[in-house]
């Protein structure tokens, strides 16, 4: 299949950041053929060529989230105000109460709100993530995917003690190589596999040295969260410095997406460097949590750094605007970062922490086909005067028209057109109602008891 977009502004985010007005980008199967002059691709195309007319709308680079916990939309309205420890108060307990079918409707409606926004390219990482790849496969999204492993005790971790067990430890680990091997590759390399880890205190040194000796096995890469309120923990359990015990056991380096990352001194920061360890930076999520990594200094010392979602929310642009104001708050200073740098981190950079800019980021002649239209003609766009400023402050998820991935028109007129959205929106509101009287009928309130 084969369209052109044309009469559009084309945002192409290369490396001259280059925009086009009046601009059009031919497609052809699952690559960009050619992005230039409106006039000029418009007398290149042939019959068999859909033409979109974009008159008025802005054409973007989809966006990447390096981040994401697809199942986590279930928490929607009830994690945001909880605070600390949202792990043992609402993911474990509601783990313990949900169906796999809830999980994974719910998985599937957060799927379908990330095309719906334009987010084209998702790092999908949690304990049971293999039931979300069917869905992602037949929905059209490019993603990597990992099981996010811990070897903790359970029993133990209830009592409040951390305790690694061997058992757990090979379940685990079995789990996520066998989502590899079943599931990287697919769909013509659109689907992905990574191995994962939830963090440094809830893993065993042998789990983590396992998961390093897969990754170079398998050649996948590692994404675990790092430097986000573990420091005294990771003390405690392993008697380390939380960056240098992440070294010394395979969990740094070039091929790992470092999670988060605000709980860092100039020592650690200096470690993320010298070994090449890309950041997935969520300041949406982290904001709500009281926290903000130190990103620009980050920046400067050449660590290479993309956005994520996280949990429970949808809209990019929002993730766009929180990284902005974030930077800003933490530095008291109004000209950290421009709306065209936090675009870039929310697209060409976050391709390059996944190790993908190759293929996607950015518009270009040979790249994938992966981007979204967006319509300026609306409330809230209007006057554009500059369109990438305009919409790195302005825009919605909602605003989002028309969505391409790997050449495949997913979103038209604002519709997911791989799926039912509205059949969705139902069954998944349903699935919530019922995990969440299953939790309440357990724990006898919305979130469990604080540990002690
Ligand atoms: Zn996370």
């Amino acid at each position: 299949m084969s369209f052109l977009i044309k009469n559009v502004t084309v945002v192409t985010l290369n490396s001259h950041r280059e925009v086009i007005e009046n601009g059009a980008v031919l497609i052809k199967k699952d690559r960009i053929e050619a992005v230039g002059d409106s006039s000029t691709l418009s007398a290149q195309c042939g019959d068999e060529t859909e033409i979109i007319n974009g008159h008025g709308q802005v054409v973007l680079p989809g966006f990447v989230s390096a981040h994401n916990h697809l199942g986590y939309a279930v928490f929607r309205g009830r994690a945001e105000d909880v605070g600390h420890a949202p792990t043992h108060r609402l993911y474990l307990p509601m783990s313990g109460v949900i169906s796999n079918e809830e999980r994974q409707v719910i998985g599937s409606l957060a799927v379908v709100e990330l095309l719906r926004g334009g987010v084209t390219t998702v790092l999908e990482m949690e304990e049971d993530a293999e039931l979300f790849a069917p869905f992602i496969e037949k929905s059209g999204i490019r993603a990597l995917i990992g099981v996010m492993v811990n070897d903790l005790n359970l029993d133990a971790l209830a009592r409040g003690e951390t305790v690694f067990d061997p058992a757990a430890r090979e379940l685990q680990l079995e789990k996520a190589v066998g989502l590899a091997q079943r599931w990287h590759g697919k769909s013509d390399h659109r689907i992905q596999a990574i191995l994962a880890a939830t963090g440094l205190s809830t893993s065993s040194p042998e789990l983590l040295d396992s998961l390093r000796a897969f990754a170079d096995e398998l050649r996948l890469c590692i994404s675990i969260h790092l430097g986000f309120g573990e420091r005294d923990l990771v003390k405690r359990v392993h008697q380390a410095k939380q960056f240098e015990f992440a070294r010394d056991h395979g969990v740094l380096g070039s091929d790992v997406v470092a999670v988060h990352c605000f709980e860092v001194d100039e020592a650690e920061i200096d470690i993320l460097a010298e070994t090449g360890t890309r950041l997935a930076h969520c300041p949406h999520m982290n904001q709500f949590r009281g926290e903000v990594a130190p990103v620009q200094r980050m920046r400067e010392k050449g660590i290479q750094i993309g956005l994520g979602i996280d949990n429970y929310f949808s809209d990019y642009f929002e993730v766009l605007r929180s990284c902005l104001a974030s930077a800003r708050i933490h530095a008291h200073d109004p000209e950290v970062f421009s709306a065209y740098d936090a675009l870039a981190f929310g697209t060409i950079d976050a391709a390059r922490v996944l190790g993908l800019d190759d293929e996607i980021g950015s518009i270009e002649k040979g790249k994938k086909a992966d981007l979204q239209m967006i319509d300026m003609a609306t409330l809230g766009l209007t006057p554009v005067n500059d369109p990438v400023t305009t919409l790195v402050y302005h825009g919605h998820a909602k605003d989002v028209k028309t969505v391409f991935v790997d050449g495949n028109l997913v979103v038209r007129e604002g519709v997911v057109q791989t799926a039912d959205q509205a059949d969705l929106i139902h069954r998944a509101g349903d699935a919530a109602n019922n995990a969440w009287q299953k939790f309440r009928e357990r724990h006898g309130a919305y979130a469990a008891p604080p540990p002690n």
